[in-house]
């Protein structure tokens, strides 16, 4: 009877999924057009120190708008995954970003923080395609990070070795290396203890919402692992005081999110650094 039942759900899926296929294969190939016609943007959110209010770093996050309406990364990321895509235009992501942190570095010592994915991760000279945008940027290897989500850097470094070797060739020449997504991927923490990693991403999923005793236990457990393992934890999407507040209780040495603020353009976010000489202090609590 199971079986019965899951061949009919199967069977209504098929039109939605062959429906689904074909929006798929069109996204790719204006994904294909978007990459010669200049068509992608960067925008950079702020990382903050929870204890000085200094930005440390800016993630740099991908901006898509054909014909002027924006597409969501997560609505195209997977599709320029799946179609390799995302290789050159994560190629065309790292030399953006090192460039346009270059002044932010030389006034206010910020680093940027580059999300690969695991296709990436996968081609041959993906070290090259770093080092070089480094170069040309004139940029030091300790100012970028790299953001890797847990699932990608778990499943890669089980196929084979190549990725700890790759990350520790990298982290020769100063760039870091940060776990995307922490808490999310993966039931076992064996992983940390043999790779490569410098900074914890701790998801959105643990940012502490009304501060019930529950959630923040394990905000806490999180952060402390982090702390005595040495690693600099980011909390992500801290969207209001309380939460910054809290996560600096728990001793979160870092944070980014609508709090501070959101991702933007180039320009104006060195508007909002020069104004604030490279502290954010986020939206005052009201009194
Ligand atoms: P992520 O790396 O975990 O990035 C954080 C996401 O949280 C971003 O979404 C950011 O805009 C959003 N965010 C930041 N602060 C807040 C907040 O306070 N509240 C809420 N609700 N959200 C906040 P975005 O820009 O839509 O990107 C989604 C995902 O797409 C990223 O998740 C990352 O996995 C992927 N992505 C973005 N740019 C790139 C890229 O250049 N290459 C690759 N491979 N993936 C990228
Ligand atoms: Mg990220
Ligand atoms: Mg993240
Ligand atoms: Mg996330």
């Amino acid at each position: 009877a199971a079986k019965a039942a899951g061949k009919n759900r199967l069977a209504a899926y098929e039109p939605r999924l062959a429906s689904e296929r074909h929006e798929h294969m069109r996204l790719a190939s204006d994904l294909r057009r978007a990459v010669a016609n200049d068509e992608f943007m960067v925008n950079y959110q702020p990382v903050v120190d929870l204890s000085t209010g200094r930005v440390t770093a800016v993630e740099a996050l991908l901006r898509w708008s054909p014909d002027g309406r924006p597409v969501p990364p997560l609505d195209f990321i997977p599709i320029a995954e799946q179609y390799g895509l995302i290789v050159p235009i994560g190629a065309w992501v790292l030399r953006q970003a090192c460039r346009d942190v270059r002044p932010w570095h030389d006034r206010f010592d910020i680093s940027v923080t580059v999300n690969v994915s695991g296709r990436q991760l996968r081609e041959p000279d993906f070290a090259q395609t770093v080092l070089s945008a480094l170069r040309d940027a004139d940029l030091p290897g300790s100012a970028l990070i790299l953001e890797i989500t847990e699932t990608v850097l778990v499943s890669s470094s089980t196929e084979n070795d190549d990725v700890t070797v790759l990350l520790s060739a990298l982290r020769e020449e100063g760039v870091r290396v940060a776990v995307d997504d922490f808490g999310t991927g993966y039931s076992s923490l064996a992983y940390l203890r043999h790779l490569p990693v410098d900074i914890l991403k701790i998801d959105r999923a643990f940012t502490p919402e009304g501060g019930m005793a529950e959630e923040m236990a394990f905000t806490r457990a999180i952060v402390e692992l982090g702390n005595s393992l040495r690693l600099s934890s980011i909390a992500e999407a801290v969207e209001t005081p309380e939460q910054a507040e809290r996560l600096r209780e728990l001793d979160c040495p870092q944070a980014q999110g609508y709090h501070f603020s959101r991702p933007l353009p180039a320009e104006d976010l060195t508007k909002v650094l020069n104004a604030g000489n490279g502290v954010l202090h986020g939206i005052p609590t009201p009194a």
